[in-house]
């Protein structure tokens, strides 16, 4: 069956949009059109997103279905967005509050669920059922996915990687706990850890070119990223990890260190592959689209119990 859906990722500063059609040989053509705009940092931020939708239904055409994916703790199953600082809500009934007033059924989740989903059926993990997905921005997220299903957890709060402790005398996260490994391995952290006041990709760039104290920024949070990544392993036994975010756009400069690492590291398991995303900061877009034709072919997917 035909379908047309819009998926919509809400970040903290942008709300990003694109409308997806599925072609009757079921696959999925490209982006018929995109659009941005800002997402307001208070809490009108869930009217703002209703606005952002209707307007770009009314300009661009009827779509099926609607998908979200938004920030912070989320309940997927239920639609929930359970608590975000930016966009700021609480115990918000999204899906259910989007869907009465487009008139059309919404899906809604995770936005780093919704990128390592879209990573799964048409990224870096395609054909992969058991691979963790790390996005490492401005903070880091993760999402599990095990014999092919995204693993939530019965509070949907499975998959946080960035919440792994890695140095229980680190620093205090924001999260409350201390050295966790987004305070040492994100884009924030690293360029907390360097000082001198330029960014994550900076400390990057100053690395490769031979300072000495930016490589050694590196390493920490490649050794980091990698104590987390032994836990994972441990743990599932991943055939493949996929490392996103704005800090993964090293490229090698990442990956090959942490590959290394990674396989001195290991004694008994089995090394997972460790490549780099490939969506890029579209895979949640495409997330949420995938979720909305989701809902379109077992419209009973996401019942109004929250059960799957
Ligand atoms: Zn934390």
């Amino acid at each position: 069956m035909t379908a047309r859906v819009l998926g919509i990722d809400v970040g903290g500063t942008t709300m990003k949009a694109a409308v997806r059609t599925r072609r009757t040989d079921g696959r999925l053509g490209e982006p018929e059109w995109t659009a941005r705009r800002a997402t307001p940092p208070d809490e009108t931020a869930a009217d703002a997103l209703g606005e952002f939708a209707e307007a770009l239904i009314a300009e661009h055409g009827p779509v099926d279905a609607v998908g979200l994916a938004i920030p912070g703790i989320v309940d997927d199953a239920a639609g929930i967005a359970e608590f975000s600082v930016a966009p700021t809500w609480a115990d918000l009934p999204l899906r259910e509050a989007m869907a009465a007033r487009l008139g059309l059924p919404v899906a809604l989740g995770h936005d780093t669920r919704m990128g390592g989903l879209a990573e799964g059926r048409a990224g870096a993990a395609v054909g992969c059922r058991d691979y963790l997905f790390i996005s490492l921005g401005t903070g880091v997220g993760g999402m599990l996915c095990l014999d092919g299903s995204p693993r939530l957890g019965p509070h949907h709060r499975a998959g946080e990687l960035g919440h792994l402790v890695v140095d229980p005398l680190g620093v205090e996260c924001g999260c409350g706990q201390r050295g966790c490994l987004e305070t040492i391995a994100s884009a924030t952290g690293i360029a907390r850890l360097y000082g001198r006041g330029v960014s994550a990709r900076e400390v990057a760039r100053r690395a490769a070119d031979g300072d000495a104290r930016a490589a050694e920024v590196w390493r920490e949070a490649v050794s980091a990223l990698v104590t987390a990544l032994l836990s994972a392993v441990t743990l599932f036994d991943l055939s493949l990890v996929v490392l996103g975010g704005g800090v993964a756009q090293a490229g090698e400069q990442l990956l090959e260190p942490v590959r290394r690492e990674l396989a001195s590291r290991l004694t008994f398991q089995h090394a997972p592959e460790v490549v780099g995303a490939a969506l890029g900061d579209e895979a949640a877009v495409l997330g949420a689209a995938l979720i909305a034709l989701d809902l379109l072919d077992q419209p009973d997917l996401f019942n109004k119990d929250g059960k799957k």
